[in-house]
């Protein structure tokens, strides 16, 4: 995610010096009074406490949770080896990677009037920071990431499973553990779960890529691993960089009134992320391997919580490792930053799958995210519960379409039965029952509600203005929305105040008071996603987007693992089709050094390509090793200068790469959500035309 974290450069993201431009604060004077006082204490000069109805909300929600359950935080605590003493990370490149200091408020207070109960609950069990004993030969160093990272002895050494996201907090956990319980003894072997970058990024800081090369360390994953590492996040990879700011919270300060943790972990490490491909992959639906000298039975899960992902079973220990498949919170089943929507049933099932399989007799398990279960009871309970959250998610929400309630409806109307309402490992701290109800719908039936005003309805900033005028003008929705704010309405008072926000961008009483919705809408919610969410345009309706330059570069891990038809793709999608019409050429693309080849056609203003093939009569042919053209995706060499120097070569009209490059638009990592909250100019960095602008894989 490096356009994230530069774009993050001017914010002191670990919350101590926020800034708040001087035009914000001048604001206050000229416009008319806020809907309540600015809070003291609250990061934002404009923030506002929790109101009487917000807290009334929380109190009701509290008395229905089931707090006399303690378990979880008796298995939080268990097997404590060794806390982390240090609390920050540092990143090699000189910032702090990881820090653990901005949390320990959660623990300083019993409850906050402005963090859900719940939620504060699960804030609190992950902060959980150190090396734990799973049982006598397998270990966790938890809390030093959003994931956790898993270490299994083997013969000769230590078997890693999921090496979090970046080299330095797996690096750091190496070296805690290594001084409690390693014995000096090196990795043995490496094993990713899934494809998402939690469960990789970090890898570099524990193995050497020669060492993986060569084969003396095996790192094994599900089968098409490379594939969907990066695939799920290139084509639509800018959009999902700026919607993580809304599920993530990046632009809040840790606080009781923003960012208070994302359920799954406490957050993103920002360290070096890096990827050393597979070179044992799991192929079979239930494989045996034995990875330096323990017997592992992987249980292949594809289309559950990743594309690609697996469940591990180690029948000498009695432990089952269920990767992200089975963890201490409902997930998503539509994720908020964008990405297709998942199979529920097809999760639930692999569940059921893992407890008649291994759940029978396993006496420990323990996942990627939160801590582990103990004793056989336990793990089936965690296990059933698990697998009818995702199947009663699947069919209830089905039952419910099939009665002709639509994705407009369904998050008013699906419940979750209370059986499971009162576990906590099937609470929404990922996933929440509301948006995921609408992403089963989306996914059964897609966005339409099948009601014809909503089949081509008018775009919102087009059809706001007829409310504005029919509503009476802005005067009388400030008063109303005011009003309905007051009494504590607030879904209501959002919809008008979006109207008029929509309809006059720049009214920035429109926009603060409704920030003040969305802040009181924010605090009410149990799931953190939602919860950054409101707080996320809270924050950017009050202050604007930040400004600042942009830069641009993907790690070279990510470039080398991206195929060229991938690559092809996404200049397919970067490249501005209204600058292509009337162009018309065909390019034969050939890389030697892995044998491919493409046949690349633009006409119709359209750039497609197809491996395998290559046209009669091109009109160019472009000659050049995957190796070289690496370098130009990575922005390191243009491919006019490996043309000049013959490192590729270039047969025919060789002016139709400089047409297609023209063509080529760079993505603002910073483009506008909210209306009237871009009011800075962006300097979006300017890559090269045929450089790959993707950001890195997305954490989840
Ligand atoms: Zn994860």
């Amino acid at each position: 995610m490096m356009p994230r974290r530069h774009f993050l450069g001017g914010l002191a993201v670990a919350g101590t010096a926020f800034a708040i431009p001087a035009s914000v604060l001048a604001q206050e004077a000229t416009n008319p009074p806020p809907s309540a006082a600015p809070l003291d204490g609250h990061f934002h000069p404009l923030g506002k406490a929790p109101s009487k109805y917000t807290v009334e909300i929380l109190e009701q929600a509290k008395a229905k949770l089931p707090f006399a359950d303690t378990r979880d935080f008796d298995e939080k605590n268990k097997g404590l080896i060794a806390p982390m003493t240090e609390m920050k990370i540092m990143a090699d490149s000189g910032h702090v990677a990881w820090d653990m200091e901005r949390f320990q408020f959660l623990d300083q207070e019993a409850e906050f009037d402005s963090i859900h109960p719940s939620l504060h609950r699960q804030s609190k069990l992950n902060n959980n920071y150190g090396l734990y004993e799973v049982i006598p030969g397998i270990y966790q160093v938890r809390g030093f990431d959003l994931s956790d990272v898993s270490f299994v002895r083997g013969k000769t050494g230590w078997i890693v499973i999921d090496p979090l996201i970046s080299a330095e907090t797996a690096r750091a956990a190496w070296n805690l553990f290594q001084k409690h319980v390693g014995e000096g003894l090196p990795v043995s072997a490496v094993i990713y779960s899934h494809s998402h970058a939690d469960h990789w990024g970090g890898v570099r800081g524990i193995v050497k890529e020669a060492d993986v090369r060569s084969g003396k360390i095996p790192v094994i994953a599900p089968r098409n691993f490379m594939e969907h590492t990066i695939a799920e996040n290139v084509y639509a990879g800018n959009a999902m960089n700026r919607r993580l700011f809304y599920q993530y919270g990046l632009l809040l300060p840790a606080s009781p009134h923003g960012y208070v943790g994302q359920g799954l972990g406490q957050a993103v490490s920002a360290g070096a992320m890096g990827l050393i491909a597979p070179n044992r992959l799991v192929e079979k639906e239930i494989e045996e391997i034995e990875v330096d000298g323990v017997k592992m039975i992987f249980q292949d899960t594809p289309n559950t919580e990743a594309p690609t992902e697996m469940n591990t079973y180690i029948p000498e220990m009695k432990a089952l490792w269920m990767a992200e498949n089975v963890i201490a919170s409902l997930h998503n089943i539509y994720t908020l930053r964008g990405a297709p929507v998942r199979n529920p049933l097809n999760w639930s099932k692999y569940i059921a799958q893992a407890l008649y399989r291994f759940g029978q007799e396993a006496e420990v398990m323990f996942a990627s995210h939160h801590w582990p279960r103990w004793g056989n009871a336990r793990i089936q309970e965690v296990l059933r519960g698990q697998r009818d959250l995702y199947a009663h998610m699947n069919n209830q929400v089905l039952h419910f379409a099939n009665q002709g309630v639509t994705i407009n409806e369904i998050h008013n109307v699906y419940e979750l039965p209370q059986g499971l309402q009162d576990k906590w490992f099937c609470r929404g701290y990922h996933g929440s029952a509301q948006h995921n109800s609408r992403g089963v719908i989306q996914r059964f039936l897609g966005f339409w509600d099948c009601n014809p005003a909503t089949l081509i309805p008018l775009s919102p900033a087009d059809s706001a203005p007829l409310y504005v005028e029919m509503m009476g003008g802005s005067k009388k929705i400030l008063a109303r929305g005011q009003q309905l704010h007051n009494e504590g309405k607030y879904f209501l008072a959002q919809e008008i105040l979006n109207k008029l926000v929509q309809a006059e961008p720049t009214n920035t009483a429109a926009k603060n008071l409704l920030a003040d919705i969305f802040e009181q809408i924010g605090y009410q919610q149990e799931n953190p996603g939602l919860r950054n969410s409101y707080l996320a345009a809270t924050y950017e309706l009050r202050t604007g987007i930040p400004q600042g330059n942009t830069a641009d570069s993907s790690s070279p891990d990510v470039i080398r693992a991206m195929s060229t038809e991938l690559f092809l793709n996404f200049l397919a999608i970067r490249m501005d089709s209204r600058k292509a019409e009337g162009m018309r050429f065909t390019i034969n693309l050939i890389t030697p050094d892995n044998g491919e080849k493409f046949l690349v056609e633009l006409e119709n203003a359209t750039l497609t390509n197809i491996q395998g093939f290559l046209a009669d009569k091109p009109d160019l042919t472009l000659t050049i090793n995957r190796t070289d053209l690496e370098q130009t995706m990575m922005g390191a060499k243009t491919l006019e200068a490996q043309i000049k120097d013959g490192t590729a070569k270039a047969e025919g009209d060789v002016s139709v790469l400089a047409k297609l490059g023209s063509t080529m638009v760079d993505f603002d990592p910073r483009f506008q959500i909210m209306p009237g909250t871009k009011s800075f100019a962006a300097n979006v960095a300017k890559t090269d035309a045929y450089e790959v602008s993707v950001g890195e894989p997305t954490p989840e």
